[in-house]
């Protein structure tokens, strides 16, 4: 099969949509603007559950807050005087539907985006249900009737009113939306995004407001289904709580989730299987049982499970593998851009970090006793002792990944015991993680830029319009020069999985290196790495220590420490058994007690 561009494949998808109500009957142009309603929800869902983690059953419910707030505003003769003046225009209807959903998904949001695991849907199943028995019981919206008598939509004068003229409006507020979506994803709050369904401790701990975040991505996704509600009731001219019940919502989660739930066109794609598949299996179904009943369901439910065990990713990605793309970028160039400002480093030999005391308990188990240490600028603090020893419980406690139970941290002159490792890495502190927390999918050099999270502000809605470039273009100017800082350069564009633990943890040291920081925290970052890259490795340590960066490490491999450290720390049962100078430790006969057994 011939290959053809990414470019030439969307414009022969967009020459299609274009021609599409010129050439096909009206039954196809009607379902192909059902499809696009659809996709716009599932867009949303893509966003928020396929990229960001977050599952809701209960989409449907803003769908229906859109479309009967233009329902009711532009159909009713008895408005309460402070409404009067938006009555009767459905794009003020619009205005106000978008406010109206984004106003209700803040104070759903808030309730329930704190629920962690399965109660989070189950969360969304429960006002998903309130918010459709409450559109039936109000009168004042008509009850399970519904409202009739919509207006048409004008547009320039000019009446949408043929499912045609109809047809170019949603599929431009689509092609609108994943434009929209796709800029977004590929930016710096699209990587804080992304870095969510990892769990939020990693990116937390790179400054990411996940909490924040998952606000936004909620209201972006209840936005989207209110636009689409609002569509639908000016297309439909009038409106029922049926299509805005549960098991719509659920229908939603579908079309994301087998169309390709990380991928803004799986939500067309899934759109368009599902709503085919369902026209499809109603017609077919009650002929083939005999009776009639929402057959389909239990269909589109075994297929939902087959997915998850074969497909995890969707039909989309199968998609664009039958379509071979050129990629286009062959050698690709590292990103230039004009370097970000850097912190102030403060002068070797200052006192950047004083652990005082601190003591950790899980139940009966003290992790941490008493431990103290400190590191200045322009040293490198070695943290040794056998396994289970407390070491990387300490890295948590003063990264602020877990609370202290006593003791006091104080890093750059204040206390951070208390702190949210957010507010840490803010001051300067950045860290590795001995279990490596990158995001597999996503390219080395998304992964480094995700490390330089604090250094850039610009949010959503600027990511979204591609207004963000320029920094944009500094922020993975500055991860393409800490990749090849610690030698990944070949690597940059390959997917973070794909690379050899040893090199994972590498990666891990240039995303914290992205964070411009003061102090580094490495947990085993020699661990896997062979003997040249060890070297390599220590080189790295080195140069960044002559800079005047305080570097705290755990490590396993002596020959390693005992080379590159100027102190070392001793844990033995959480407590602190000997520091001094390499040379000094290794003769210790508590440590050779401890480290080695007693051997030797
Ligand atoms: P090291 O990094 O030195 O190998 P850790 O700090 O990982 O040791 O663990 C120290 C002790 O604390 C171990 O006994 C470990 O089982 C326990 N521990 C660590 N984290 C937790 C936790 N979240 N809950 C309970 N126990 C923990
Ligand atoms: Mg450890």
């Amino acid at each position: 099969m011939m290959a053809v561009s990414q470019r030439g494949a969307l414009l022969a998808f967009l020459a299609l949509l274009g021609a599409g109500p010129l050439l096909l009957p009206e039954f196809y142009v009607t379902l192909l603007n059902y499809i696009g309603l659809y996709a716009i929800v599932a867009l949303g869902l893509v966003l928020l559950t396929g990229v960001g983690g977050l599952t809701s059953f209960g989409q449907a419910a803003f769908v229906g807050l859109g479309a009967y707030t233009t329902a009711y505003l532009t159909t009713a003769t008895d408005l309460p005087s402070w409404l009067a003046l938006v009555g009767g225009s459905p794009w003020l209807a619009l205005a106000l539907g978008l406010v109206g959903t984004a106003a209700v998904a803040l104070l759903l949001g808030a309730l329930t985006l704190r629920l962690s695991g399965h109660y989070l849907p189950l969360g969304t199943i429960a006002w998903g249900i309130s918010l459709y028995f409450l559109f039936g019981n109000l009168e004042f919206i008509g009850g399970h009737t519904g409202i009739t008598g919509i207006p048409a939509l004008q547009l320039a004068g000019v009446e949408v009113k043929s499912g045609r003229a109809f047809y170019y409006l949603i599929w431009t507020a689509l092609l609108a939306l994943v434009w929209a979506t796709h800029n977004l994803l590929d930016s710096r709050a699209g990587r804080a995004i992304r870095a969510l369904k990892g769990g939020s401790l990693m990116a937390e701990a790179m400054g990411v407001d996940t909490a924040r975040l998952k606000i936004e991505i909620f209201l972006i996704a209840a936005l989207f289904a209110c636009v689409s509600g609002w569509l639908y009731a000016h297309l439909q001219r009038f409106v029922n709580p049926t299509p805005f019940g549960l098991g719509v919502g659920i229908e939603y989660l579908f079309m994301a989730v087998i169309g390709g739930a990380a991928s803004v066109w799986g939500a067309l794609l899934g759109a368009g299987v599902i709503t085919v598949l369902k026209q499809w299996l109603q017609d077919l179904l009650p002929k083939l049982l005999g009776s009639s009943g929402n057959f389909e369901t239990i269909v589109f439910g075994v297929i939902m499970v087959l997915m998850l065990q074969r497909a995890r990713d969707g039909l989309w990605p199968l998609l664009a593998r039958l379509v071979p793309v050129k990629s286009g970028d062959g050698q690709r160039a590292a990103p230039q851009g004009e370097p970000l400002p850097r912190r102030q480093m403060p002068e070797a030999g200052t006192l950047l970090l004083e652990v005082k005391g601190a003591t950790k308990r899980f139940g009966g188990l003290v992790a941490c006793n008493e431990m103290q240490l400190t590191v200045r600028a322009g040293e490198v603090l070695a943290l040794i002792g056998p396994n289970g020893a407390g070491k990387s419980t300490m890295f948590n406690l003063i990264s602020g990944v877990a609370p202290l139970t006593a003791g006091e941290i104080v890093f750059m002159g204040g206390r951070i015991d208390g702190m949210s490792a957010r507010a840490i890495a803010q001051r300067g502190m950045s860290r590795s993680f001995q279990h490596v927390r990158l995001l597999p999918t996503m390219s080395v050099l998304e992964n480094a830029a995700i490390g330089a999270h604090m250094r850039g502000s610009k949010g959503v809605v600027p990511a979204a319009l591609h207004l963000e470039r320029v920094e944009e273009g500094r922020l993975l100017a500055e991860a393409a020069r800490q990749i090849e800082r610690v030698g990944l350069e070949k690597q940059m564009f390959e997917q973070a999985g794909s690379l050899a633990l040893g090199q994972q943890r590498i990666l891990e040291i240039a995303r914290a290196l992205c964070a411009d920081p003061c102090l580094l925290l490495l947990d085993e970052p020699a661990a896997g790495l062979r003997y040249l890259e060890k070297q390599a490795l220590a080189d790295l340590l080195r140069r960044l220590r002559a800079e005047g960066m305080g570097i705290l490490l755990v490590e396993h491999d002596m020959d390693f420490v005992m080379g590159l450290a100027d102190r070392v720390v001793v844990m033995e049962f959480g407590q602190r058994i000997a520091e001094g100078l390499p040379e000094e430790v290794q003769r210790d006969p508590a440590v050779l007690e401890a480290y080695l057994g007693g051997v030797e």
